[in-house]
């Protein structure tokens, strides 16, 4: 996946691009306090660890979590005093790594629909297990692991550089960005992958310790020993909410998570994290009517994208998702809006009617990332949503 540098498009407001990503052993500091990422083993909490969670939340964060795009759940506002106790508890429940380094390696997407008897659980507690054991890669911090093993991939659309999909009886292992891989049987599919992380590091993807595999693969061929059977194209969409084999899948508005709603999911099923702002609920064919959740296609927030925003990163220059809910009605079917609070776009790096916050006003990029130059600059309200409906008119369906 090729992300445009931020700094590069529009050749103004720079933001500070971090080469990490935080974790709950090393949480980073942003200006509501510290934000602590937790990577569940195989993405899924069971129903103790997510109603442990959820007690944690109300005691030592902001009582709202929330759902990355990489499928991590955080909390946010802990106290730099209050780390040490919430990193303990979180230990002693299995939902942080003894140490940093094996923490940042530990980088493995799930996909969220497997049912029983599916390979995938397996596979990604495997391929977790070596990536934070010793003489694991030097990876860069962003460099990720996608254990896509369902009967179809699902999660072409989520950052990684090393993908694993299900093939025949056994597990292609491919590169990001590549049209072929390797088929090797399940078990060897975790060596398989760290060796092909090892080609990554020596054919010098990541010079300065940063880089990702698709923009390696712009520079250099893949050696034809990784180029051995075809990707099969894959469903970019990914599924609705609502029920499925292996549960209720839910979304959530922004991937806000408040810490009595994650109680109460708690209550009906073990959850599994999904990039896709939605937790799936295993086993469960409702779920209680609760405000934050959404569970038909059809809800309009569904249709935006917001990010932190103000107050809770620094570098915003104003609130998103209040604006972003503010303008969900203005979103048609099949189209998409993201509000972004500066140009660094974490929330929504694909291109799409975009609304960045700046200290002059709202910029509004009719098509592109955060980081595109605007078509109208510095806009009031009233304005905006006259742009929008024009924008709205042209833009591409998704
Ligand atoms: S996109 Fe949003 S969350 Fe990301 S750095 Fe900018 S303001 Fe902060």
């Amino acid at each position: 996946m090729n992300l445009p540098d931020p700094t590069a498009l529009r050749g103004e407001n720079p933001v500070t691009v971090k080469g990490w990503c935080p974790g709950a052993v090393r949480p980073m500091a942003a200006s509501d306090g510290l934000v602590v990422r937790i990577r569940p083993p195989a993405g899924r909490l069971s129903r103790a660890q997510a109603s442990a969670v959820a007690a944690l939340a109300e005691r030592y964060a902001h009582p709202v979590l929330e759902l990355t795009n990489r499928a991590h759940l955080q909390l946010r506002g802990v106290a730099p005093a209050q780390h040490a106790p919430l990193l303990d508890a979180l230990q002693r429940l299995g939902l942080a790594d003894a140490d940093a380094a094996g923490e940042a390696r530990r980088n493995v997407q799930v996909q969220p629909l497997w049912t029983d008897g599916d390979i995938t659980p397996g596979l990604a507690l495997a391929l977790s297990e070596r990536l934070a054991g010793d003489g694991a890669p030097a990876l860069p911090a962003k460099f990720g692991f996608v254990v896509d093993t369902g009967p179809q991939p699902c999660l072409r659309g989520a950052y990684a550089d090393i993908r694993l999909e299900r093939h025949g009886a056994g597990v292609l292992v491919h590169a990001d960005g590549a049209d072929h891989g390797v088929a090797v049987p399940v078990a060897q599919a975790p060596a398989c992958a760290l060796a092909l992380a090892d080609w990554f590091l020596a054919a010098g993807g990541a010079p300065t310790g940063r880089g990702r595999m698709a923009a390696l693969l712009q520079r250099q061929p893949l050696p034809a020993a990784w180029r051995q059977t075809p990707v099969a194209a894959a469903p970019a969409a990914p599924p609705h909410p609502g029920p499925q084999a292996a549960g209720f899948l839910a979304g959530l508005a922004f991937g806000l998570l408040p810490a009595h709603t994650l109680a109460v999911l708690a209550e009906h099923g073990a959850l599994r994290l999904t990039p896709w702002r939605a937790l799936l609920v295993e086993g469960a064919r409702h779920l209680p009517a609760l405000p934050e959740l959404v569970c038909t296609a059809d809800d309009a927030r569904l249709r935006v994208a917001a990010c932190t925003g103000a107050p809770g990163c620094e570098q915003a220059a104003g609130p998103t998702r209040s604006l972003a809910r503010e303008l969900a009605a203005l979103v048609p079917p099949g189209q998409r809006l993201h509000v972004s609070g500066c140009p660094k776009g974490c929330a929504h790096p694909q291109p799409a009617v975009t609304v960045v916050t700046t200290p002059g006003g709202l910029d509004l990029v009719r098509w592109g990332t955060a980081a595109s130059q605007p078509a109208f600059q510095g806009l009031d309200r009233p304005t905006l949503t006259t742009h929008l409906h024009e924008s709205f008119a042209h833009a591409a369906p998704l």
